[in-house]
């Protein structure tokens, strides 16, 4: 039988040493051994009366200590990590069979060495040091009126157990009161709930040391007969304890990896666990997390927490619910959880496991769909009423029907139905762009279908001035030129939309080694450098399409620099707010000499 032994923990574990503790905790350390070096010092005048036995009393113990101490068995209870070692056995014998002197600087010698064997980090060596010295000082005081006069019987029956209970209190206390002071909980927290399986271990260990004695005191020989079914049942244990941790171990793995975000809560609400998921889709990471209330991390942008449900004070709202989200970094979001409890034989809920799922994604597309057909229906409606209108004023003859005046209308007619017919082109050509049909490209005149829109343009806008820059020659490229008219068409419809009617917008084509660069350059209110890259994104949009007042659906420049890549060109935009924009795309030069060998 062993016995639990918590050892000093800290949240990060070795790093930083003894310095990287808090404060209050180096103070308890120190404390602790100032004490125990005061316990063991006051041994030494003992010394001198010491006989060989004694000698080899305190070497036989010390070693067993540091040899027992290679050996801890690491086992989780609930949130707890247990130790549990065969030495406080040995102690518990060593009241009996040793002097006070001899156990006392055998338990300190043997733990040292036997903790820097291990390598265990400096501070918890010196926790360690201080618990058990002191707690074993403890004991010998408490067993010290008995150890004379009594029958052995009773001292062993007696004594030596009401030793070993207060050997048990102090050393479980001292390691409750360094947990309670490194995390900030309660006594009362970190004691209890490991309280029954200590007790019991404790237990055990007492009764195995005090066998032993017994059977030392018959025959030394004898402690054989415990010590082999002791390491018998010591190696099944760790078996069993190496099979359970493998278990945990794939158990962590699974939640580890998943992609769903998963995490534990306490009956109180505070969170227990938090996988790396939790961490993608929140921001905070389990550091951050870990004790504090759940419905305070997962909170919308309202600043309101998670939905509370049911009667329990931190109960779930449900097996699955829908909650906004704000992500560490401010950016919101949503999740769909799930969940379910983990009760204890009484009923009562020891914990709540949750499930996360992050569809913020998928509520962002929902958005975008429901915008889009917000904004495709306003986009058909604006075109077609002046349209409408014009027509039935015409055919009623509700407005001046002169010869100028009927030609002003066409012409309004004509720009409403020219940008009727973009809309419903840009909308064929997205969906023609995501079945992926590849650009057939030849080579052409690219300067023939800039000219075109820049005439069509003009005619369409007669108040505008366009102005073109272009080499006196012909310039050709590899291309689709009905693609580069697009592209011209709807780089043109931007300059002029969004610039003011009295400025100029000037197109340049320019030939470069082994490319041509077309340049669309307005005087618009130009782009914030944080929107240039998103403007290129499907129905991306700076202005909301119900304060714009320029219309389009956000497709244009996204079909733009797609037709541009696809014939192996690029586009981007040079733009600073207040400044105008310049948009410019280059196609590959096709020099004349080839077109004329290979034509
Ligand atoms: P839209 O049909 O809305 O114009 P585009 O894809 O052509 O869609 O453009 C996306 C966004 O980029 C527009 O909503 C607009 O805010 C911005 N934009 C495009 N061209 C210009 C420009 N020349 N000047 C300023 N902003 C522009």
């Amino acid at each position: 039988m062993e016995r639990p032994r918590q050892r000093l923990r800290d949240a990060k574990p070795a790093a930083g040493g003894m310095s990287a503790l808090p404060t209050r905790v180096r103070l308890l350390i120190l404390a602790m051994l100032g004490a125990a070096a005061v316990g063991a010092a006051a041994r030494f005048g003992e010394v001198s009366r010491w006989n060989g036995g004694d000698v080899l009393g305190l070497i036989v113990l010390a070693v067993a200590t540091a040899i027992s101490e290679q050996f801890p068995l690491e086992i989780r209870h609930g949130n707890e990590t247990l130790y549990m070692g065969l030495t406080d056995s040995m102690w518990a014998a060593g009241l009996v069979l040793a002097r006070p002197g001899v156990l006392t600087l055998a338990v300190a010698v043997g733990v040292y060495f036997g903790l820097v064997l291990r390598k265990v980090p400096g501070h918890k060596i010196a926790f360690n040091l201080g618990q058990y010295v002191l707690s074993i000082t403890v004991a010998e005081l408490v067993y010290s009126p008995f150890a004379g006069s009594s029958s052995t019987a009773f001292k062993l029956l007696v004594a030596v157990p009401v030793a070993m209970v207060a050997y048990a209190v102090v050393s479980a206390s001292l390691v409750g009161l360094v947990i309670s002071l490194a995390e900030r909980k309660s006594l009362r927290q970190v004691l209890l709930p490991p309280l029954a399986v200590n007790s019991l271990h404790y237990a055990g260990n007492i009764a195995l040391g005090i066998l032993g004695a017994m059977a030392w005191q018959i025959s030394p020989p004898g402690v054989l007969l415990v010590g082999f079914p002791l390491a018998v049942f010591y190696a099944a244990y760790r078996m069993l304890v190496r099979n359970l941790r493998e278990g945990d171990r794939l158990r962590e793995l699974i939640v580890e990896n998943a992609s769903d975000g998963i995490f534990v809560a306490a009956p109180d609400c505070s969170v227990v666990s938090w996988n790396p998921a939790m961490e993608r889709i929140t921001g905070r990471g389990a550091d951050e997390v870990i004790g504090k209330n759940w419905r305070t991390i997962l909170v919308s942008s309202e600043g309101v927490e998670a939905p509370r449900g049911g009667t329990g004070p931190c109960q779930a709202p449900g097996d699955a619910w829908f909650a906004p989200i704000v992500r560490k970094d401010g950016s919101d979001g949503w999740i769909l959880c799930s969940s379910s409890t983990i009760n204890a034989r009484d009923g009562k809920v020891k914990a709540t496991v949750i499930v996360v799922h992050d569809i913020s994604a998928e509520r962002e597309a929902e958005q975008l769909k429901a915008d889009f057909v917000a904004t495709i229906s306003h986009e058909l409606r604006t075109p077609l009423t002046p349209l409408k209108g014009f027509l039935s004023s015409l055919i009623h003859g509700t407005i001046d029907d002169q010869t100028d005046a009927r030609h002003e209308y066409y012409q309004i007619m004509l720009r409403q139905a020219n940008r009727l017919e973009r809309l419903v082109t840009d909308l064929l050509e997205v969906s023609k762009i995501e079945s992926s049909s590849a650009l057939v490209t030849a080579p052409i005149d690219l300067c023939a279908p800039v000219v075109e829109q820049i005439r069509t343009f003009s005619e369409e806008h007669p108040s505008r001035s366009i102005v073109l820059k272009a080499p006196d020659s012909q310039v050709f490229v590899e291309a689709d030129r009905s693609r580069v008219g697009l592209v011209m068409s709807n780089l043109l419809a931007n300059a002029l939309k969004y610039s003011p009617p009295d400025k100029r917008v000037q197109v340049t084509i320019a030939v470069e080694e082994d490319r041509a660069t077309i340049s669309v350059k307005d005087q618009g209110p130009g782009i914030p450098l944080s929107e240039q890259q998103r403007i290129f994104d499907r129905f991306y949009q700076i202005e909301d399409h119900l304060t714009r007042p320029n219309g389009g659906v956000g497709l244009g420049l996204y079909i733009c620099r797609r037709f541009v890549e696809g014939m192996r060109g690029r586009l981007w935009v040079d733009s600073r707010p207040g400044q105008g924009s310049t948009f410019s795309f280059s196609l590959p030069l096709v020099h004349v000499a080839s077109l004329t060998v290979n034509p």
